[in-house]
């Protein structure tokens, strides 16, 4: 089996000095497949969005490695982990966190228009996206303006860069059902909405992975439903890598995975994969931690 495209090893997060010092995660091991739709799911406070914060390159660990598509995030430079997670991590927020000015269009672009470029289309379906989305962004990283030059087994060659990210915004404003709503204004849009398009957003790159972190805590639970069934689609249909971080049991429950977090801990012994991922299988995970 290959590597995983994301993987921790004994992560550990202390927050305060010597006395007053506490953990709050302690020895986190978890990896995150290619094409996978994993979960990590705890309680408020369970140390949830420290740990996407680790993983995603914005906070460091106090201990233990993030390897993410071959490189170990933390001993990167400043410079090329913030490349690296511009190119290879598309996040979704709670809050979605849209531009205000821009119209639904142009939120949707706006990773291209900050610089990070549409990777190759190497994950369709389940295939392997480690390969491909490493060889890119290392590429990109160390000599500029060469990315897809390792990356040239598919049809996309005849077509220029530009034609590509116009059609796979296309095709994700159809997924999404936007196409009315390009020239709206994120304030004419319903909260499920301004999720969807918040989602469109974090793919518009085609990341190595999305990071999402309790994406349905802000809007009704028939939206945070639809939500969930294009996270669903988008890695079934487009190959999309998603860790999810979530209190929402419903939420998990459509996920391939679900690794759950108690006081900082993951409990590998009530890990849910594959047809045990169900909403009674996870209330009986959730009993049995005493959550
Ligand atoms: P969750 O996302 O599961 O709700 P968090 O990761 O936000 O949990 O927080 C886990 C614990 O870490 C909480 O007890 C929180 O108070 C503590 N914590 C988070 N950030 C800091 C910080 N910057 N300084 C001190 N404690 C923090």
């Amino acid at each position: 089996m290959s590597a995983p495209l994301l993987r921790t090893d004994d992560l550990y997060k202390f927050y305060g000095a010597d006395t007053a010092r506490t953990a709050v995660l302690r020895q986190v091991s978890l990896s995150v497949e290619a094409g996978r739709f994993v979960t990590v799911m705890g309680p408020s406070g369970s140390g949830k969005s420290t740990f996407l914060h680790m993983v995603s390159g914005l906070e460091p660990p106090s201990g233990g490695t993030v390897t993410l598509a071959g490189h170990d995030l933390w001993s990167l430079s400043e410079r090329r982990r913030t490349l690296l997670r511009r190119d290879l991590i598309g996040f979704v927020f709670q809050f979605y966190n849209l531009i205000p000015n821009l119209d639904i269009g142009q939120n949707i672009r706006l990773p291209l228009l900050i610089g990070a470029r549409v990777q190759p289309a190497a994950a369709r379906g389940r295939r392997e996206a480690v390969g491909v989305s490493a060889a890119a962004a290392d590429a990109r990283l160390g000599a500029g303006n060469v990315a897809t030059s390792t990356a040239t087994v598919t049809e996309e060659v005849h077509r220029t860069e530009a034609e590509l990210a116009e059609e796979h915004i296309a095709q994700l404003v159809e997924l999404f059902k936007l196409e009315g709503k390009l020239k709206a204004y994120p304030h004419q849009l319903s909260g499920g909405e301004m999720q969807r398009v918040s989602i469109a957003r974090a793919l518009v790159t085609r990341p190595a992975i999305v990071m999402a972190d309790e994406p349905t805590g802000n809007i009704s639970s028939s939206a945070g439903d639809e939500v969930m069934k294009l996270f669903r689609r988008s890695c079934d249909e487009l190959g999309q890598t998603i860790l999810l971080v979530t209190h929402n049991a419903r939420d998990a429950a459509y996920s391939d995975e679900v690794h759950f977090l108690k006081d900082g801990e993951l409990h590998a012994e009530q890990r849910l994969a594959g047809e045990a991922v169900t909403p009674s299988g996870i209330a009986a995970s959730l009993a049995a931690l005493g959550i």
